[in-house]
């Protein structure tokens, strides 16, 4: 589906007024982890349903859908492991934001049978526009800003963290090098000190970067697997 191009300030803001409406509807301000399941079916009076998506070629591909007509978000229940389980929010956050974003250009039609998809949401379909829309929204509801940069400022301090070398000459239960092969400590000291204990190292590494609070001034790339 094309979707017209969004500023980044938009999806912000849309994330802020999902989080300040389920705070006003609950009496609850969400703090970390942010409780994705709840804001699906209180916040938002959306219900929420794990299945196969066997029924769809290529399911397993399939990571969620949201269904507009019928106010349903679906979940690949392969994802309900815990291994898994900062997957499995991301793409719960990521189904809030196509509700959020996108329902309104696919509003039910004549046409369509009601339980067509509207929105369908696969990996292999990760870098369209609509998708990316939608991952940038689930990572600013998963991680407020303010939220993160006070978890940095007691982490690390005010200033950037610049990766400057690539590898470390060591490495410690009690203190690590920040440096770019360290990644995951960085993300997950973030995660430990801010609470932000259902997003993956991956999604808080990329955060982190996208609000400049660390920045890899290495060639060295931040491998995802294994964490
Ligand atoms: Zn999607």
């Amino acid at each position: 589906m094309r979707v017209p191009f969004l500023e980044k300030s938009r999806i912000v803001a849309a994330a802020d007024q999902v989080l300040a409406a389920y705070a006003a509807g609950t009496g609850r301000q969400a703090q970390p982890p942010i409780p994705v399941e709840d804001i699906i079916e209180r916040g938002l009076g959306l219900r929420l349903d794990f299945v196969t998506f066997a029924a769809y070629p290529a399911g397993a591909d399939v990571l969620g859908a949201t269904y507009v007509a019928k106010k349903l978000i679906c979940i690949n229940q392969a994802l309900l492991g815990d291994r898994l389980e900062g997957r499995f929010c991301f793409t719960c956050a990521h189904e809030i934001g196509h509700w959020a974003l996108h329902r309104q250009l696919v509003a039910p039609k004549a046409s369509h049978p009601d339980d067509a998809p509207r929105i369908l949401c696969r990996s292999s379909q990760a870098k369209t526009p609509i998708e990316w829309q939608a991952d940038a929204f689930a990572s600013c509801l998963l991680m407020p800003e303010a939220m993160v940069r006070r978890a940095f400022q007691r982490a690390f301090g005010c200033e950037t963290l610049e990766l400057v070398n690539a590898q470390s000459a060591y490495a410690g239960p009690l203190c690590f090098d920040p440096c770019a092969a360290n990644w995951p400590f960085i993300a997950d000291a973030l995660r430990q000190t801010g609470g932000f204990h259902n997003v993956s190292k991956q999604a808080m590494i990329i955060r982190l970067q996208g609000l400049g609070l660390v920045r890899n001034a290495t060639s060295r790339k931040m491998a995802w697997s294994n964490t």
